[in-house]
């Protein structure tokens, strides 16, 4: 959780979808009703560009950064339209994902940068991205949370009722997910193959890059990236994409560079996983450094932190928690807000103070209304809680149909009224884990280099992955790893 406040990411898209005229696909040379001007794109991008900066913060790199700029520029030169005025950004993320906005805004996590081999995998998916700005996929919106988290605490099953609150939470924080058809994936998939090419990378390595997506969204408990769930089967698109490298290159001889050194020099120290500084949970305790708080997680619940947020639910999925930074400068302003944004017919509105910091409780009925065709309008009970702390008011929210309602309500309070200040320096000085790019030392597997580097059995998996090979794969002396380390 970053702890941003912001609204309605991206929602200029609907409002730019009205304008309609016909022109000349750049990329298929086909007529087509298009639905944006070039103008209203860039103004689109310019326009979202802010609000994903506020929400998921830039990784703050200077080498990579002018990597990716080069290479981003490069390949805009060679593209179906030069013209645009293309930027490119490594966003403050651990999700492994790539994404493009209208306009010419190109996006890449440091997850994905941290995932990728070599040069060649990362022009792959650069010019998969930009082929959705040239081709001029028209993007559908889904209401989801940003970039990967799978909503609500992935996989499980909220009751109905409780959903909808936090469905409605998502909304209103405007956490909305660009994605593109099947179609118009395919179609990036090809232009990708074709710049990378172009601009002198091996397409070959974006097709094994699409095996390590597979093996990402195979690991389980891990939340689906994005590129991944809407994006078609990696399996067939490795396939595909490795058919249509093999055969550029076949009419276009010449030499295909892989740059895996070279690569994996610029990605050491790069920060792996999540950031403590972005808040972690230890010891049944969700903790805040940055922030400075920390607050409850109630035993056996499950929770998700995403750069908006923080939820938590009970296993059964009858009853969950929502912790966020609260729209408003005062404890008033806040709590009037929230009876807005949730339409709450409140019961219950006291002051008070939580471990020495202002507060406002109080107790609310959420009825939704009957939409057409359901027969009765359902309802939630909302226990609220906003504090003023360090500057900012935040709000907790526990929400239960009205039957579970009182039965969970000892179990919010606790987590409400355990809201205090984090003095422990060694939670404070939490250090992120970080990619450490070590030379083999003698010829053997993987797993016999990543343990003479002292990296734990339980990270062995992973750091396959990472590596983008199989443990029992070869490595000889003096090739580069990738090894975690602090
Ligand atoms: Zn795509």
């Amino acid at each position: 959780m970053k702890m941003k406040f912001q609204f309605h990411i991206l929602l200029g898209l609907a409002a730019a979808g009205l304008f309609t005229g016909c022109s000349k696909n750049p990329v298929t040379g086909k007529k087509e009703i298009i639905f944006m001007s070039k103008e209203k794109e860039i103004a689109l991008g310019a326009e979202s560009h802010p609000s994903i900066v506020a929400t998921m913060g830039i990784y703050d790199d200077k080498n990579l950064q002018s990597f990716i700029n080069e290479k981003g520029k490069a390949m805009a030169n060679i593209s179906h339209r030069p013209d645009l005025p293309y930027q490119f950004f490594i966003v403050d993320s651990p999700v492994v994902n790539a994404f493009a906005v209208p306009g010419g805004y190109v996006y890449f996590t440091r997850g994905i940068m941290a995932h990728f081999n070599n040069e060649a995998e990362f022009a792959g998916v650069l010019g998969h991205e930009i082929g959705h700005i040239t081709a001029r996929h028209s993007a559908r919106q889904q209401t989801s949370q940003i970039f990967g988290q799978v909503g609500l605490l992935a996989g499980m099953v909220l009751s109905e009722t409780v959903r909808g609150l936090a469905e409605q939470t998502q909304q209103a924080l405007g956490l909305l997910l660009l994605s593109y058809s099947r179609e118009h994936e395919t179609e990036s998939d090809k232009i990708g193959v074709e710049y990378s090419s172009k601009i002198g990378y091996d397409a070959k390595e974006m097709a094994d890059f699409f095996g390590t997506l597979k093996k990402i969204s195979e690991k389980a408990g891990q939340t689906i990236p994005t590129f991944q769930s809407t994006h078609p089967d990696p399996g067939d698109r490795r396939n595909k994409v490795d058919k249509l490298a093999t055969q550029y290159q076949a009419e276009h001889p010449g030499k295909y560079n892989v740059n895996r050194d070279a690569y994996l020099r610029k990605i050491e120290g790069i920060i792996y996983g999540t950031d403590p500084k972005q808040g972690f949970v230890e010891n049944n305790q969700f903790y805040h450094p940055e922030l400075r708080f920390q607050f409850p997680v109630p035993s056996g619940w499950q929770y998700e932190n995403s750069p908006a947020q923080f939820q938590m639910a009970s296993k059964d999925g009858k009853s969950m928690m929502l912790f966020a930074m609260a729209e408003g400068k005062s404890l008033e302003e806040a709590a009037q807000a929230v009876v807005k944004n949730y339409s709450l017919q409140v019961s219950e509105n006291n002051k008070t103070t939580i471990n020495g910091n202002p507060a406002i409780a109080m107790i609310s009925q959420q009825v939704a209304q009957a939409q057409s065709g359901q027969a009765a309008a359902s309802s939630i009970q909302v226990a609220t809680w906003l504090i003023q702390y360090g500057g900012n008011v935040y709000v907790i929210h526990g929400v239960a149909a009205p039957a579970n309602f009182a039965g969970n309500l000892g179990t919010f309070r606790n987590v409400a009224q355990g809201f205090k200040s984090v003095t422990d320096q060694n939670i404070l000085n939490r250090q992120p884990e970080r990619i450490r790019i070590k030379t083999v030392q003698r010829d053997g597997s993987l797993k016999d280099a990543l343990k003479d580097n002292n990296q734990p059995d339980n990270k062995m998996d992973e750091l396959a992955i990472i590596n983008g090979m199989g443990l029992s794969d070869k490595v000889t002396k003096g090739m580069l790893i990738k090894t975690l380390g602090r």
